[in-house]
């Protein structure tokens, strides 16, 4: 829709201009001091303690009236401006310090909230939905955060003339997918090294970042690992860290949050929304985002938070175990195998960020609303099997969201009545080896999964007798009649066809 068409009051706000830079902070969780953001942090430099981005004056948005917002993200929504078109739809509340200049834009966001069909409906024992965010450019919803780190970095390249970065990650896989097709978009101005646990991502996640021209450097280990690696780096030499330590990419992965609460006109009473969790990155950011919507009044009650986490790698889960505020005590597990491998982390990084948002979402809502569920890798596949049959694409993440419900129903943290939305993360393409692995029983002991045979599902080859056409030797005339007739016959055997009367 062209500008000079929306209504008036509208108008004016549509192409927002940006703030002055010092409206947003690092905001340091450890020490509480406050930094500068012209400086790329990842860690506060006076206590070593976990940053979060604070805007200075969010009161200014808490004044405006949620009504307003609302309608401005709405009617935003037919705009077509490119800076505007992904997460930063919801300018305002992500970065409004980045000019829209600077802002990268390459498709992600808005993905589709779907309901779950009957047959999944009754399998669970209540309506939800799937966010597929495996319908992202890289196939996960890693391109919410990147979107904004590097759009901040194309920001702060060209105000400080910076040249020849190099931006480096550590990755179960779908980080650096995202890193590396970002940085790819912004040509010379950037270059992308990623690094990985050898032998821990699939096959799809590493094509990603070899084909978007990374240096891709694989070392033993596992995420925890490389995270180490990579941090060690991000102290002594001069690079830009765009693991979710950098906090601009937990303000664009707040979008997940908004467009959740967009999908369902703003009405978010009685929800529920599941994130699985590895490096804890994506629930602080799904906390911090319906906190802002709340505070501003553009929704007016906060959904339930469940976090869901494999027993395989459930740090989270073991910390808010311990019912008693006051015991808590936070441990790093050891990780064991886990199909749902991207969550795979044994020491999230952002646990700081956590406990302080879940502190202050509770005290919002003003009763307990997040929860930390815990499944099996046998829950987690079968989850997604199921899910898949009826007509979704959620990976063995979002299969880890919909085995966290069949638990939270269980264990009477989601009720019958309340509608959940579960965030499918990823694309199942992406970790179609395990997809292969349960229709073959090919698990290793160590992931602990039997499959049902009854879900099993491996191509039926047919091998007629008589000649058959070869590559670049086709079948002709009689000889192509003999071949169709004889593999139709097989194929209607197979599939038990009746003949037409
Ligand atoms: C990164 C990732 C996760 C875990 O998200 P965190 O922010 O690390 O908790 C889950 N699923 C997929 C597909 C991911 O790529
Ligand atoms: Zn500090």
């Amino acid at each position: 829709m062209k500008k000079n068409e929306f209504p008036e009051d509208i108008q004016p706000c549509l192409l927002p201009e940006p703030e002055p830079h010092d409206k947003m902070l690092y905001y340091c969780l450890g020490c509480h001091r406050e930094f500068d953001i012209l400086n790329l942090l990842y860690t506060c430099p006076e206590c070593g303690g976990i940053l979060l981005l604070r805007d200075k004056d969010a009161e200014r948005l808490n004044k405006v009236g949620g009504k307003f917002w609302q309608r401005l993200f709405d009617y935003r929504k037919m705009l077509n401006h490119q800076a505007l078109k992904g997460v930063f739809l919801f300018y305002e509340f992500i970065a409004p310090v980045i000019p829209l200049r600077d802002i990268i834009y390459l498709g992600e966001g808005h993905t589709p909230l779907v309901k779950a069909n009957k047959c999944l409906r009754d399998y669970v024992g209540a309506d939800f939905y799937f966010k597929h965010d495996g319908l992202n450019p890289s196939a996960s919803f890693k391109d919410r955060g990147m979107a904004c780190a590097l759009s901040f970095v194309n920001y702060l390249a060209r105000q400080k003339g910076m040249q020849d970065i190099i931006a480096i990650c550590a990755s179960t896989g779908d980080t650096s997918a995202s890193a590396a097709l970002y940085a790819s978009y912004m040509g010379d101005k950037i270059k992308s090294a990623v690094i990985l646990p050898a032998g821990k991502v699939t096959p799809q996640q590493l094509a990603q970042p070899l084909g978007s021209g990374a240096k891709v450097i694989e070392i033993p280990g596992v995420f925890d690992d490389c995270m180490k690696v990579v941090e060690a780096l991000s102290c002594k030499y001069n690079v830009v860290l765009l693991n979710s330590k950098n906090s601009w990419r937990i303000l664009g992965q707040e979008s997940f949050a908004y467009e959740i609460a967009q999908g369902l006109d703003y009405d978010v009473e009685g929800k529920a929304v599941f994130v699985p969790i590895g490096n804890a990155g994506n629930i602080s950011a799904v906390l911090s985002g319906f906190l802002k919507f709340f505070h501003a009044g553009v929704i007016n009650s906060l959904p339930k938070i469940i976090g869901v986490q494999s027993e395989h790698a459930d740090p989270v889960f073991q910390y808010y175990r311990e019912t008693d505020p006051d015991k808590r005590k936070f441990v790093p597990v050891a990780v064991k195998s886990s199909v749902a491998q991207a969550a795979m982390i044994g020491n999230p990084v952002s646990m700081p960020r956590v406990i302080e948002l879940v502190n202050e979402y509770n005290l919002s809502a003003g009763e307990q609303k997040v929860f930390v569920v815990q499944v099996t890798e046998q829950e987690i596949m079968d989850a997604m099997i199921v899910a898949n049959r009826n007509g979704n694409i959620a990976c063995t993440q979002g299969g880890e969201s919909l085995a966290g419900l069949i638990r939270a129903m269980e264990e009477r943290t989601v009720m019958p009545d309340e509608v959940s939305i579960l965030d499918s993360t990823a694309h199942i393409l992406k970790f179609a080896m395990f997809q292969n692995m349960y229709f073959n029983d090919k698990f290793t002991s160590e992931y602990n999964v039997t499959p049902k045979k009854e879900f099993s599902n491996v191509p039926v080859q047919i091998s007629p007798e008589g000649e058959c056409p070869l590559p670049g030797k086709p079948l002709e005339n009689d000889a192509l009649n003999r071949f169709v007739d004889r593999v139709a016959e097989e194929v209607a055997r197979k599939l038990q066809l009746k003949k037409t009367t």
